[in-house]
């Protein structure tokens, strides 16, 4: 996608925050654990190659992603460490993965065994089994399916490594307990049934390693804590280290006309304006990210509350001042302006979802802009 440069409109991602988020998360690690740094989806819209280095200066020791070309960009960016894909990879692709040392998850037997054809015989492919303890969304739900994958790639030791075994928690971030204990107990048991325990065993997201000690886990799979967001949105608001958001986006005025009492805005002619009033263009639409359904929420100019007016076009919308303001003033959708801050959570709330969505959306034609840089 072309990345609109000559244009006021970008997202500022500020390297400090990432560093002490993701610092303040290896220190609380127990002994012996490591984190991984999950930045799958462009680093949740953070860009990529910059969040990776920026978690690796702060003492991340590997990573996640979701799909192989994520981790393949990783390698292509000259990362060494352990990468672990999270999501199913064709099994026509195993020996890509092999071939660049990036771990796969497993959940059938059979992935396998399609697979082995794929590898070279030279090359390894790092498995981690993954477990279903209660997410319904990958991984073995039988003991003996697992048994038998792990037995496979014992006969097999020369094209597999038997690397981890994980799972995942759908409600880590939960202020009840109950589903939880039960996928912990599961797991647990399912590690219990192994002939011997790999070199890694994870269970924990951002919201495990903040709430809960839970089986005896080596590797923190840490994501949107990197980012300075509270997996819980709202549920849970004490964290045992601050989380400092990285993210805000800004934009500018490109025009700011006085029209009079009466005058329509925007699509559909949804606003009428009720007397005479300043509307201000922001060059920033739903092809952003910034998402339709943001009409009647408002930014920050000067400091003050503006309302997004009109329905949100596909580059650009509409907002009403409090008086005239030149083209080029600053224009907070997601950050800081005076006393007045919106985050993504409000964002999130207003659209009414979660801010990992608000933040995944922001489209590639939106430049990322370092502050703050970690040398
Ligand atoms: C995305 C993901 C994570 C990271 O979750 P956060 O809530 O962002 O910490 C960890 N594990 C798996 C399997 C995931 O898919």
């Amino acid at each position: 996608m072309v990345v609109a440069t000559h244009r006021p409109s970008r997202v500022l991602i500020d390297e400090g925050a990432i560093f002490h988020n993701v610092q303040s998360a290896v220190n609380s690690l127990d002994a012996g654990s490591e984190l991984f740094a999950v930045v799958k989806a462009d680093a949740y819209g953070h860009g990529l190659v910059r969040v990776a280095r920026v978690a690796v200066k702060a003492g991340a020791r590997g990573f996640c992603v979701a799909v192989l070309d994520e981790a393949l960009a990783l390698r292509e960016a000259g990362f060494t460490q352990p990468i672990l894909v999270l999501g199913i990879v064709n099994p026509e692709y195993a020996g890509l993965a092999a071939a660049q040392q990036i771990a796969v998850p497993v959940a059938e037997r059979t992935w396998l065994e399609a697979a082995a054809a794929h590898i070279a015989s030279g090359d390894q492919l790092r498995v981690h089994l993954a477990v279903d303890s209660g997410m319904g969304r990958i991984g073995f739900t039988a003991k003996e399916d697992l048994q038998a994958a792990v037995a496979f790639m014992d006969a097999h030791a020369e094209t597999f490594e038997f690397s981890g075994i994980f799972t995942h928690f759908a409600s880590a971030d939960s202020l009840n307990e109950d589903q939880f204990k039960r996928q912990a107990a599961m797991f647990n048991e399912f590690v219990a049934a192994l002939p011997r325990r790999p070199r890694y065993v994870h269970v924990a997201n951002t919201a495990t390693s903040l709430w809960h000690r839970a089986c005896h886990s080596n590797i923190v799979r840490f994501g949107v804590g990197i980012y300075g967001l509270n997996p819980s949105g709202r549920e849970i608001s004490t964290t045992p280290y601050a989380l400092e958001p990285a993210l805000s986006l800004k934009s500018e005025l490109v025009l700011c006309k006085q029209v009079a009492a009466g005058a329509t805005i925007s699509y559909g002619a949804t606003y009428h304006s009720a007397q005479a009033e300043y509307i201000g263009t922001v060059p920033m639409g739903y092809a952003d990210g910034w998402l339709r359904r943001m009409q009647g929420f408002h930014v920050l100019v000067d400091g003050q509350q503006c309302e997004i007016v009109g329905r949100i076009c596909m580059d650009q919308f509409m907002i009403r001042l409090p008086h005239a303001y030149p083209a080029g003033t600053e224009v907070v959708l997601v950050g800081k302006s005076g006393d007045q801050e919106i985050t993504l959570q409000d964002v999130a709330d207003y659209a009414e979802t979660i801010h990992y969505e608000i933040a995944c959306a922001l489209s590639e034609r939106l430049p990322r802009v370092s502050i703050n840089s970690v040398q």
